[in-house]
């Protein structure tokens, strides 16, 4: 027997999608008509069925008012109900076609009137913002790390890849962005790293499969809970300040529709960076979702935003090219790569930046590629080569959003202040050198787990729903 809960949900699959809606309190969905409806007139919820929407008519329907749009049979509902998220035409056709170019509410294509700092787009997206010549542009290199930090990856960190030694141009050590996701993650060491100058950003608490998820089921609440959870969590663990976490990183790279942006609007976070953009040369340029995006929304089966969601930042991954493949992550380039191969690919694309428009160049990774050790030294080979060169830079994701906000040419970026490493801490907020081992009971893994933090044990590990760990 179905609970009146589980009833008012249903499930629809548009364009090859699975997308979970619900239905109004007190209606349940009814699988016949495919409306919701009140209780006493549903008697088949617990029937599954697969349903082929119909394309709505919209202009087509030449509804009464001015406002109004057609459903595919023909109903004229406020253009406002189209790709809401909940379904409002009889068959369900509101819902059905909401990609960037079938939206009825769709973001705008860029416009003359975006104008930095607070807007940025281009036709093809490959634009320098300020106009810059190349040659006056920084060649900015984003690395990112997803996932958790521990002792399966500190070495690596602290002594391979973020010796004090490696300095940017103007004598602060490089800097990267670390996407956290909660498992296994040591508070104690991400809030070293956060102390150190790299960006921490949220990678969700659970990192739940399947990957499906993300992208078609998770509700905006889910979205709430998972990200904003993330961010609570490192903030009471890593006293990291709630400012400082601006961006996200979807696990799976599985974007989430207007949901996830819709999230991130109401909670502030600043910019996505889950975007795989389908290879292109030039590269792509970080841009703002007021318009929209000027690239096709194409990897790893994502379901891109519709809407404008003015401000707010995305940084499209752009994909290394090594002979006839391409690859995101750089995890998921061939793994028949020899050391060698790799220190030429992470050469070649380079190049591919630093000689055409400078559009930051992201190396994403999963630090178990270091693992292999022949890729660890053809990474720091790379390293070194690019360090000697005046007008490279590696930066965190902000700080890159920084310098496009305001452009500077290269000769400006000695004393450009967001690029600077005189960042003052509080006492209260300094890693400590010995961190609480918190042995914590989880009621959902029915088993003990630890947990490094400097700040104190909470009574019970930390989860969703429960991001602070109480009794
Ligand atoms: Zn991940």
């Amino acid at each position: 027997m179905w609970t009146a809960d589980e009833c008012s949900k249903y499930f629809l699959c548009l364009e090859g999608e699975v997308f979970e809606f619900r239905c109004s309190t007190g209606l349940l969905f009814d699988v016949n008509r495919q409306i919701c409806d009140f209780k006493l007139n549903v008697d088949n919820c617990d029937i599954t069925s697969e349903v082929v929407i119909p394309k709505p008519l919209l202009e087509k329907a030449n509804c009464p008012e001015q406002d109004q749009l057609g459903c595919a049979d023909g109903t004229c509902l406020p253009q406002e109900y189209f790709c809401d998220g909940s379904m409002d035409c009889p068959d369900g056709s509101d819902e059905g076609y909401c990609d960037a170019n079938d939206d009825p509410n769709g973001a705008t294509p860029c416009d003359p009137s975006c104008v930095l700092p607070n807007c940025f787009c281009s036709k093809d997206g490959t634009k320098i913002p300020g106009n810059l010549h190349p040659s006056q542009v920084p060649q900015m290199i984003l690395l990112t790390f997803d996932d958790a930090i521990n002792d399966e990856n500190w070495d690596i960190y602290k002594n391979k890849l973020f010796p004090p030694e490696y300095q940017n141009p103007n004598g602060c050590p490089i800097r990267a962005t670390f996407f956290v996701s909660h498992q296994y993650n040591n508070y104690q060491y991400t809030q070293k790293l956060w102390n150190d100058g790299h960006e921490i950003a949220v990678h969700s608490i659970t990192h739940r499969g399947p990957e499906d998820w993300w992208s078609s089921n998770a509700t905006i609440e889910d979205w709430f809970d998972e990200m904003v959870g993330q961010a609570n969590i490192l903030n009471r663990f890593s006293k990291i300040r709630l400012e400082d976490i601006k961006g996200l990183r979807v696990p799976f790279l599985r974007v989430g529709w207007n949901r996830q942006f819709l999230m991130m609007k109401e909670f502030g976070f600043l910019y996505d960076s889950s975007m795989v953009a389908p290879f292109s040369n030039p590269p792509l340029w970080p841009y703002t979702l007021d318009h929209k995006m000027p690239h096709k929304c194409t990897g790893n089966k994502q379901v891109c935003p519709s809407r404008s969601y003015p401000g707010v930042w995305e940084l499209p991954m752009n994909q290394l090219e090594v002979g006839d493949f391409t690859c995101g992550m750089v995890d998921s380039c061939p793994a028949n790569l020899s050391g060698d191969d790799v220190y030429k690919m992470l050469v070649h694309n380079f190049k591919r930046h630093y000689l055409s428009n400078r559009a930051p160049y992201g190396i994403y990774f999963h630090s178990t590629w270091f693992k292999k050790a022949e890729y660890l030294n053809a990474f720091q080979k790379f390293l070194n080569d690019v360090l000697k060169q005046h007008d490279v830079w590696f930066v965190t994701n902000w700080q890159a959003i920084q310098w496009i906000r305001k452009p500077k040419p290269l000769d400006q970026l000695h004393n450009f202040v967001p690029w600077g490493c005189k960042k003052q801490l509080d006492v209260s907020e300094m890693a400590c050198s010995i961190p609480n081992i918190c042995k914590l009971h989880s009621r959902v893994f029915q088993q003990d787990r630890y947990l490094y933090t400097c700040s104190e044990c909470p009574p019970k590990y930390p989860w969703i729903r429960n991001e602070f760990g109480l009794d």
